[in-house]
């Protein structure tokens, strides 16, 4: 739906930047706008010194329903989109570049980050949220990443057993559990549950306690914890999944997947199909 609103809002007030997700209509389905958008908006707050603390939103009822697969495989798709989806060597540089990494950008960026999540928060929505260093979520909130039945092999950056533990995240994956707001805290990923309705003053109050830490000593902070990661074999292990991911958009299965979706419109009625019995056409 065209629409002249900006794909991605940034305010700043005070030394809280606010970067926020601006396609409510699709369920801030990530497109090149967006993802580029945040981008800029993320150089932004990096280049503005009264900014210490930055949060990432999303306008409307949920967070991010993940990549923007109608951009990818609808007849409507851009040229570059097109070229992305007919070779693998396409595909592989636009997800290295856009998703890769912008995704380990905010994950390594300078400063505190916060992601504020309500309602649904699904495959890229999940990576994106993630990338962040504290997330506060809202009650309504929900978590998920349904895409190995996709054929997808999850999303770009393999963060579930990073943020869940490796059996929680075989479950999460394996059999497309769909977490809440409470049982992801409870297992370590979300900081905090908080009222839908406050979630805005809630995020923005978390902002402002970090705030109050010097910005050097925040950055040196953040920066040692992310090394834990590393030492723990973080980066080695997103990299192992990147390949094995594009690996598998290549199966004559994905393939076929991307075919029946566009055939039938969405992976809704794909699945649909599929629970009423009829099998995936020519799948390996
Ligand atoms: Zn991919």
């Amino acid at each position: 739906m065209p629409t002249d609103e900006p794909a991605v809002r940034y305010e700043v007030d005070g030394a809280v930047a606010t970067v926020t997700m601006n396609r409510p209509e699709v369920a801030n389905a990530q497109n090149t706008a967006m993802i580029d958008g945040i981008d800029a908006a993320f150089d932004r707050a990096d280049a503005d010194d009264a900014v210490r603390v930055v949060i990432l939103a999303g306008a409307g009822r949920h967070f991010s329903s993940g990549h923007d697969l109608k951009a990818i495989v609808g007849a409507e798709a851009p040229d570059e989109w097109v070229r992305m989806r007919d070779t693998p060597e396409g595909k592989f540089r636009h997800e290295q570049v856009m998703y890769v990494e912008r995704c380990r950008r905010i994950h390594d960026f300078r400063k505190p980050t916060i992601a504020a999540v309500q309602g649904k928060c699904i495959a890229a929505g999940l990576m994106l949220a993630c990338m962040c260093d504290l997330i506060v979520a809202a009650d309504d909130a929900s978590f998920s990443n349904p895409v190995l039945r996709m054929s997808g092999a999850g999303v770009e950056l393999l963060v579930e057993p990073w943020e869940l533990g490796i059996r929680k995240a075989k479950e999460f994956l394996l059999a497309g559990a769909e977490l809440s707001a409470e049982e992801a805290c409870r297992l370590g990923m979300v900081n905090v549950v908080v009222p839908a309705a406050d979630l805005a003053d809630r995020a923005r109050e978390m902002a402002d306690r970090v705030a109050l830490v010097p910005p050097v000593t925040a950055q040196v902070v953040k920066d040692s914890l992310n090394h834990v990661g590393e030492l723990m074999g973080k980066g080695a292990s997103w990299k192992y999944h990147f390949m094995a991911h594009q690996w598998t958009h290549n199966t004559a299965t994905a393939q076929a997947g991307l075919r029946e979706r566009q055939q039938m419109g969405s992976m809704d009625e794909v699945f649909a199909a599929r629970d009423r019995g009829q099998p995936p056409a020519d799948s390996d």
